[in-house]
């Protein structure tokens, strides 16, 4: 079995399969409406191979001239073109009937304007008109605009039936531009590593809370926490150890905190929680219990995983969060000069020492 094609590859190939039954749907009921045209003015009987050609042998031409070329989006743009040049020769055949050439003519337009926007649409348009002018040319410019009540009716399932795909097909194109928004929120919102919130997500959260606080006088607290010697592992264990260790101290720091707690991968092996509604003294105790929590679950080559944190609380006179959050990495370099694996107050000194 072949390898599966790249994403982005895949997705040309959607685009031009996509195309390619759009156009043996245009093509196939647009034919109708001109060998309904061309019955009304009585050319049917010369014309009935080249439109056959036209409704069913181009698109399938196009398909596999398509399919085949490295360069799959430009060649489904040259299609495109084609299809304005094929369009301007039967509306030029038609003799300007009206209602058909107005109808291709609007079918083109939208559909050029919706893959590739007015650029598109000027340069088919051009394609179209000249294509139309070179067949007047040979038929003295003869121009036969009314449209026969028989062709009117043969206009309808052209109209109907394309519109309708159009429909269906724009349904999807915003159910997937839905969902892709969807997942971009998420990029944004949670570090793809550790699963927890990302820093600019983290830090949004924690400005809410400074400004509810500035409102309200709501009490939280905030922990910043830094693996110890990461470097070390790295050095020692290689990187991928070191990536291990940052995840699995992640579900830690996840599964050891409250629901309305939020922690945040502030970079590297640096993390942010935001302990809504607790005090620096509830908050120490958290730390504490995460600290040690930590210790006794992660390791690598058998030894610990040990944490440094650095804890504050929301105080008066705090203004934005960079005071907050300096506050709580003061604590934390303090913790870290004091010899690591232990928790610091923003304002007492070291709370505990590990053994
Ligand atoms: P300290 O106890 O002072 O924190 O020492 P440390 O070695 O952990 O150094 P520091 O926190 O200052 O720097 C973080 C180091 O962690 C630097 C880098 O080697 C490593 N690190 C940062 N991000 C990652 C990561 O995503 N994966 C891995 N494997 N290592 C990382
Ligand atoms: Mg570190």
């Amino acid at each position: 079995m072949s390898d599966p094609a790249p994403p982005m590859i895949q997705r040309g190939l959607r685009f031009v399969r996509l195309g390619a039954a759009m156009r043996l749907l245009g093509f196939a009921t647009g034919s109708m409406a001109v060998a309904a045209s061309l019955h009304a003015a009585g050319t049917l009987g010369t014309w009935w191979l080249p439109l056959l050609l036209t409704a069913l042998g181009w698109p399938w031409l196009a398909w596999r001239l398509t399919r085949d070329n490295p360069s799959l989006l430009k060649a489904e743009r040259r299609n495109l073109l084609i299809d304005g040049v094929v369009a301007g020769l039967w509306i030029g055949v038609m003799r300007l009937d009206l209602m058909p050439s107005a109808l291709l003519l609007a079918v083109m337009a939208m559909d050029r304007t919706m893959v590739g926007g007015w650029r598109l649409l000027i340069r088919t348009m051009l394609a179209t008109a000249g294509a139309c002018l070179l067949v007047m040319l040979f038929n003295g410019f003869a121009i036969e605009p009314h449209t026969a009540f028989a062709t009117l009716l043969w206009c309808l399932p052209f109209m109907v039936l394309y519109l309708l795909a159009i429909g269906a097909l724009a349904h999807y194109s915003a159910d997937k531009v839905r969902a892709q928004n969807r997942m971009l929120e998420k990029v944004v919102r949670i570090d793809a590593e550790t699963g927890l919130a990302t820093r600019q997500q983290w830090l949004a959260v924690v400005a809410e809370r400074l400004r509810r606080f500035q409102r309200h006088g709501a009490v939280s607290s905030l922990l910043m926490i830094d693996i110890d010697d990461l470097k070390q592992v790295n050095d020692t264990h290689g990187h991928l150890a070191g990536d291990e260790a940052i995840r699995q101290v992640s579900r830690q720091l996840h599964e050891g905190l409250r629901s309305v707690d939020l922690a945040g991968r502030y970079g590297g092996d640096e993390f942010g929680v935001l302990l809504p509604g607790t005090d620096g003294h509830a908050a120490t105790d958290v730390a504490e219990r995460l600290r040690l929590r930590v210790a006794g679950q992660v390791a690598v080559g058998g030894v610990p995983v040990t944490l440094s944190i650095g804890v504050a609380e929301l105080r008066p006179g705090m203004e934005g969060i960079e005071d907050w959050i300096g506050a709580a990495d003061e604590a934390l370099y303090r913790a870290k000069a004091d010899g690591r694996n232990r928790v610091s107050g923003a304002s007492a000194g070291t709370l505990d020492v590990a053994g």
